[in-house]
């Protein structure tokens, strides 16, 4: 049917495909649209909706825009054992778990062989889009941290985990082809190591017996690059010693993992050890990334969106080395690709591809909601949630993500990443929204019931200047006795710590986990501010141009001079002692 573009092209290692994409983006789109359609036809929920008919124009008239929760019935049915074709007419293989949150639950996304291809596509095309930017990135390798997580089966036997880790494993991963740059530093084994610190010193080991050959250090988020370095910070020492004798440490036990990487180490290395150990004993670890991989010319990862914050740490890390956001992507669909990736982290745009799934973009700018429109016709300058049509089972399926049209690539729509809908607080993979953060303080409120004290107000910020980041709640209060205002005297640690545990024990299941499990998120804390805080937080925001009669104070900051507003004010600080159990 598609006779616009021959992704053959692609496989030969030739970026004309890219052109032709992008160059005929509306007779794509509408020819896979038939073709999802027309395929889909037989299936429970189209028939439902269209009564066998593959028409566009019924689809646009016919197809509710849904949520997660609109389809989540039609997947546990699948899940429960029902089958597929309730939702699709190819295979379901296997269900993706995407870290966003929908009423604090991972969502389970229908996965098929299709949605493996278009990600195997978007590698492809990506690679050859690096290749072109930065001259001999094919001759070197990637120190990429990559992990992949254990699997489990739903009742009816159906593999659900974290779709890279079913990517990881696919034949589209372990095959990859030659015009990839496509060598890592680490065997494949430790990619499969299901021990994430084991796989973590392995990277690193790998990577640093290497350091000549690493053109690249990545990861797929940004927040696992901090996370890695600060492991550095503690492991160095150990790392060297192994490099040092030629042995891994014992406790690096998962056996494929230990004998691969065994092979990469080839015997002690005394010279490479007292240079690392020179390098990471250094008081500051400004530029470190380029110290120990010189042939270092980018860091790959996504740097957009509640990744932008992990910047100026890695900037600092790697001595402003470029900063690459190759790929925008969720568990319902891959959606494009960054044609520029040499570009400055704030000006990174997608490019989507209209070759991966049906794309539609509701409007969100005022005036204009509800309006749907495809992806040929999303205006410059106007804000847009993703909608998707998959191959894999979802129809007119809506994106908590919010994307701002900046420009085009041919007349492909360039979209820049402006926001995920509703988060406040961010640190792993957990998404904390507005709501989720407003019950949970709620909660906390109660505690000061017994005491005689007043949250007037409140808002929160993600430090991750600490390993492990950690939330902070600045809180402004007041005694109910105004008589006695002198709230220095009135503040009991045990109340406060009480507050930061009732705030964790409230956030959703992910957050829990990776606080109390994984420990890759530390307690929480409440910086109590003087009296007057948030009038002066207001004030500041008023003199950047906001306006008094909207002004609403916002539940989570991201600007550090907004920050340096409240920090000024700071009278005490406590902390969780406790961890959030993981199931109340
Ligand atoms: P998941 O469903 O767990 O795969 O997470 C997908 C979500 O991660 C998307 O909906 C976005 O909110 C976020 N995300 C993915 N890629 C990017 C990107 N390049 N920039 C910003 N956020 C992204």
């Amino acid at each position: 049917m598609r006779q616009n573009f021959d992704l053959n092209d692609l496989y030969n290692g030739n970026l004309k495909v890219l052109d032709d994409l992008t160059s005929n983006v509306k007779q794509i789109q509408d020819d896979l649209l038939k073709e999802i359609l027309t395929l889909n036809a037989e299936t429970e929920y189209l028939q439902r909706f269209l009564h066998g008919s593959s028409d566009k124009e019924l689809f646009k008239t016919n197809l509710p825009v849904v949520t997660y929760e609109d389809v989540r019935p039609y997947i546990d049915r699948v899940a429960n054992g029902e089958p597929f074709d309730v939702l699709s007419a190819m295979p379901i293989t296997g269900l993706n778990l995407s870290s966003g949150t929908s009423g604090g639950k991972q969502k389970r996304l229908p996965l098929n062989d299709k949605y493996l291809k278009n990600m195997r596509f978007i590698y492809d095309i990506r690679s050859l889009i690096i290749s072109k930017h930065v001259d001999g990135v094919e001759q070197g390798k990637g120190l990429m941290f990559l992990f992949t997580r254990p699997e489990s089966k739903t009742s009816s036997g159906l593999l659900t985990t974290i779709v890279s880790t079913t990517f990881f494993k696919s034949k589209y991963f372990k095959d990859r082809p030659s015009y990839w740059y496509n060598s890592f530093t680490s065997p494949d084994e430790v990619f499969w190591c299901l021990d994430n610190k084991q796989g973590l010193y392995c990277h690193f080991l790998c990577g640093l017996v290497q350091r000549d050959d690493v053109v690249r250090v990545g990861a797929l988020f940004s927040s696992l690059l901090i996370r890695a370095f600060t492991f550095l910070e503690n492991n160095w020492r150990e790392l060297c010693s192994n490099i040092r004798s030629g042995q891994v440490s014992t406790w690096v036990t998962d056996p494929s993992c230990r004998e691969s990487v065994s092979k990469i180490l080839r015997g002690p290395n005394p010279e490479l050890a007292d240079f690392i150990e020179e390098k990471c004993s250094q008081k500051s670890w400004q530029g470190i990334i380029r110290q120990l991989w010189p042939n270092a010319k980018f860091i790959e990862s996504v740097f957009t969106g509640q990744m932008a914050q992990y910047v100026p740490t890695l900037e600092f890390y790697s001595n402003k080395l470029p900063l690459v956001s190759t790929t925008y992507g969720a568990s319902e669909s891959f959606f494009g690709v960054n044609v520029n990736p040499l570009c400055k982290p704030q000006d990174v745009t997608y490019t989507f591809m209209p070759n991966i799934s049906y794309f539609e973009f509701l409007h969100i700018d005022e005036g204009n909601n509800n309006e749907i429109v495809e992806l040929a016709n999303v205006k410059l300058g106007h804000y847009y949630a993703p909608v998707v049509t998959t191959f894999a089972g979802l129809y007119r399926y809506k994106v908590d993500d919010i994307l701002e049209v900046t420009g085009f690539h041919n007349n492909a729509p360039q979209f820049r990443f402006a926001r995920r809908k509703n988060v406040v607080l961010s640190i792993q993979t957990e998404a904390t929204t507005e709501d989720d953060l407003l019950n949970a303080v709620t909660n906390a409120k109660l505690v000061l019931e017994s005491t005689d004290l007043m949250l007037m107000d409140f808002t929160s910020y993600a430090d991750i200047s600490t390993a492990p980041g950690h939330y902070v709640l600045y809180w402004e209060l007041k005694t109910k006795n105004f008589n006695n205002n002198n709230l220095t005297t009135k503040l009991d640690e045990k109340v406060f710590a009480e507050c930061c545990y009732v705030v964790e024990e409230s956030l959703d299941p992910l957050y829990r986990k990776e606080r109390t499990k994984d420990g890759t998120i530390g307690a929480l804390e409440i910086r109590v501010v003087q009296n007057g805080t948030f009038d002066a937080l207001m004030d500041f925001f008023i003199s950047r141009g906001g306006s008094i009669s909207q002004y609403k104070t916002p539940v989570g900051i991201k600007s550090s001079d907004a920050l340096a507003v409240l920090e000024n004010k700071v009278l005490a600080r406590f902390f969780s002692i406790k961890s959030p159990p993981l199931d109340p």
